[in-house]
């Protein structure tokens, strides 16, 4: 059987990819499709459907720009507002004929005499002119080895595979982190089991969210004069430029953050042993900063315990910590992240002459820009190295990256070229300005979070999305080799 050949094959219909698609079709290309892991769309959306997963950064900016949505019922959405959100986008713009579900890439093999890309997933093959990776860097669950865990009679899981089928009510239950995603789903537990402890390794920075329904006289006036929302969208993203100063450098901001942060805390937890355990021994900042209103109530809960003495094993009852306790429990969830080191993982990736990907990335991945890397022609990665962000929409990337990614292609198109790559003087200068402007953000003051292998920060743009949106503007085409 002849293999099917493609302009473009993307891969990941989360927010990236849908807004690739979008771009391409707006542009006239519709000879592509997309290949989907799992058998719907919505990524990470699609994925986290944990109790009270929702977005911590508001809907109006965490949308794209060119699909308002008038119906947002509370200004941070939950999980399931935001898959609405996408299979709207899906069904508007088309996109469905595009998607082959169950399409879980594992290679690509790019043939320098053709031009083109052979992409494999687990079932079946590919060819396209271009191939665009949208698979977004939060979807391997982390999960850490704690000795004798399969001794243990109790049930476990990762937050991002939660067990609707178990009924926590009147369980002991154990989390193992508290981050991002604990904060959102121990309130909402915290109410029914019996017992809950919570396994803190190191504290967070948090801030408050205040969560106001949108009131249905909102939600009409929005729908009837969009130039509102667009104030709205502008007011909020310039909000969230604000809060980059938490990100570098800036001692007057990071003490108002501190300041801030820290009345949030006292106003909610009146015990002063709790607030010490609570409280962050590093800068504001260096971490993603949480927002919740409900996670240190559920905390002064009688039955609910902050436990700082890091789990040691699991014993068949549950877990010793490294002080010598056992703590019982039904079950133990972990809150314990993604692996989002290396880069791509799972996927075998070569380019000119066989290089691979992760041989061209052992010291930590880089791209120009975030989305084109030398040796490897016609490839474009959204969300990718050194595009993730900790104080705005991560979807003002995604847009400025399918912009971005939708000129290469039309002017691959109209041109009739058979290759665009970037220049390597080009990748090594901008990742060498990346890297050393990176030292100087609170991030560099850890030495080990998912932002970083070893020494390098790979995940985060190291300035304001205003930036980024001007830099990736317009291809400039002397970056390139094209052919
Ligand atoms: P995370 O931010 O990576 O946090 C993992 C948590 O588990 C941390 O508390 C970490 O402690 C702890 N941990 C990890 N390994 C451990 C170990 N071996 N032993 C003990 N504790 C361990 O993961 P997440 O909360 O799932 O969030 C992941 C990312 O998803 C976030 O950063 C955010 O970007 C995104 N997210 C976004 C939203 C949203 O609303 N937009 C919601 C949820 C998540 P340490 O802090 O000490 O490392």
């Amino acid at each position: 059987m002849e293999m099917a050949s493609y302009k473009a094959v993307i891969v990941g219909s989360g927010f990236s990819g849908i807004c690739q698609a979008i771009k391409l079709k707006a542009a006239g290309i519709n000879d592509f499709i997309i290949l989907e892991k799992a058998g719907a769309t919505g990524g990470t959306w699609r994925e986290n459907t944990y109790p009270g997963a929702e977005c911590d950064i508001p809907s109006a900016l965490y949308s794209y720009s060119f699909e308002h949505n008038p119906n947002w019922q509370h200004k941070w959405s939950h999980q399931d507002q935001i898959i609405d959100y996408i299979n709207h986008c899906v069904n508007k713009y088309d996109i469905e004929p595009h998607i082959r579900y169950h399409q879980e890439m594992t290679g690509a093999e790019y043939n320098s005499e053709s031009g083109s890309w052979l992409i494999r997933t687990k079932t079946d093959s590919y060819e396209a002119d271009s191939l665009i990776i949208a698979v977004g860097q939060l979807h391997h669950p982390s999960v850490p080895v704690i000795p004798g865990a399969g001794s243990f009679n109790g049930l476990t899981w990762h937050s991002a595979q939660w067990r609707h089928d178990v009924d926590l009510t009147g369980k002991r239950v154990g989390v193992i982190g508290n981050a991002a995603s604990a904060v959102q789903f121990i309130p909402e537990i915290a109410p029914v089991v019996s017992d809950l402890t919570i396994f803190q390794r190191s504290a967070n920075w948090m801030i408050p969210k205040v969560e106001p329904e949108t009131a249905e006289w909102r939600r009409r006036l929005s729908a009837k004069m969009p130039l509102l929302h667009k104030i709205n969208r502008m007011r909020l993203w310039l909000t969230g430029g604000l809060m980059f100063f938490l990100m570098g450098n800036n001692q007057l901001a990071k003490k108002v953050g501190t300041w801030y942060s820290l009345r949030h805390m006292k106003k909610q937890v009146k015990d002063p042993v709790l607030r010490k355990k609570l409280t962050p021994d590093y800068p504001i900042g260096a971490k993603r900063i949480l927002f919740s209103d409900n996670y240190y109530p559920s905390l002064t809960l009688p039955h609910v315990h902050l436990e700082t003495e890091q789990p040691e094993s699991f014993t068949n009852e549950g877990i010793r910590t490294k002080d010598g306790k056992t703590h019982h429990f039904d079950v133990v969830i972990y809150a314990t992240g993604f692996i989002t080191n290396p880069f791509l993982k799972n996927m075998e990736i070569k380019g000119l002459s066989g290089e691979r990907i992760a041989d061209a990335w052992s010291e930590g991945a880089e791209a120009y820009l975030g989305m084109t890397v030398t040796g490897f022609p016609n490839f474009y990665i959204m969300y990718g190295p050194n595009t993730n962000l900790g104080h705005n929409s991560i979807l003002i990337m995604s847009e400025a990256q399918a912009n971005y990614i939708t000129q290469c292609l039309v002017m691959k198109d109209q041109n009739n070229w058979k290759s665009i790559m970037v220049k390597k003087e080009v990748q090594d200068s901008f990742n060498k300005e990346i890297q050393s402007r990176l030292k100087n953000t609170a991030w560099n003051q850890l030495t080990q979070s998912w932002y970083r292998v070893e020494g390098k920060i790979t995940n985060n743009w190291p300035g304001r999305t205003m930036e980024y949106n001007r830099r990736t503007k317009k291809v400039k085409w002397s970056d390139y080799w094209i052919s």
